[in-house]
């Protein structure tokens, strides 16, 4: 099955408008280095996806770091898909591991903003991984499964198809420590797997799952080589235009 690599940056709170509008003409200037059949994703801060989206014929899809669960309403602070879709806003990291840290998002949350993505035709980025502790304690499969099942089990084959999965193990966010590629690969096989469980194996072979935590230009090659790791959720090392486009050529075995 050949699935489309995706290459995905999280700036997470970084950038000023002026650095993010930097990075984006600069990405469109080095559109010829990039290859073909890799999709790059870029997740700025929210208030750079209006300027960002005005790029003419960009070579990025924009994503939005998170979303709320309701569609309109008195949320202060918040921002919903409904508005990301009117946008050119193809998808939403939801679950990221500081998010469910920082901000307190549990499962149940998750799962509606999982919902809320789905109904106004964004794609989410579910991202799911133990912390170190549970990997310490050969946990780490469990706690994987049990946040596939409260975030994404109650959804049909046909939604599941529009979801890309994102397995961060927390030890490896903004560590420099990544994981092996055969704790990679053993990780996003268990998820394919359990994914065909759930939703049959043609829908489960055509979801994509990244690997993140501490990807760069020099450990990306290695990870994509893996059967299932269809790309990269990469932080810190989306910040830096030269390496980011080392990783999307990565991808395609450049
Ligand atoms: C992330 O935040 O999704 C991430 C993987 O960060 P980093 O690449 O900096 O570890």
């Amino acid at each position: 099955m050949m699935r489309t690599k995706l290459v995905a940056g999280n700036w997470k709170m970084n950038k000023t408008l002026t650095e993010a509008m930097e990075f984006a003409v600069s990405l469109q200037e080095h559109r010829d280095e990039l290859p073909d059949g890799v999709e790059v994703m870029i997740a700025p801060p929210s208030l750079y996806l209006v300027p960002m989206e005005m790029v003419k014929d960009p070579v990025y899809e924009l994503a939005a770091q998170n979303c709320s669960q309701h569609s309109f309403g008195a949320f202060t602070g918040e921002i919903s898909a409904a508005m990301l879709s009117e946008m050119r806003v193809r998808y939403a990291i939801i679950g990221h591991s500081e998010r469910r840290q920082y901000f307190h998002e549990g499962d149940t949350l998750l799962a509606r903003k999982v919902d809320a993505c789905l109904l106004h035709g964004i794609k989410p980025v579910f991202c799911v991984g133990e912390n170190l502790e549970e990997r310490q304690e050969k946990r780490h499969f469990i706690t994987v499964l049990h946040q596939l099942e409260h975030g994404l089990y109650h959804l049909s084959p046909a939604q599941m198809a529009d979801v890309v999965l994102a397995y961060e193990p927390v030890w490896a966010i903004g560590t420099g420590v990544t994981a092996s590629s055969d704790q990679a690969q053993e990780m996003h096989a268990f998820v394919r797997q359990s994914l065909a469980s759930h939703v049959g194996e043609a829908t489960a072979n055509r979801v994509r799952i990244l690997y993140g935590g501490s990807v760069n230009a020099s450990n990306s090659a290695d990870l994509f080589a893996c059967p299932d790791v269809d790309g990269a959720l990469v932080g810190g090392a989306s910040l830096k235009v030269h390496e980011f486009i080392r990783i999307i050529r990565s991808a395609a075995g450049l």
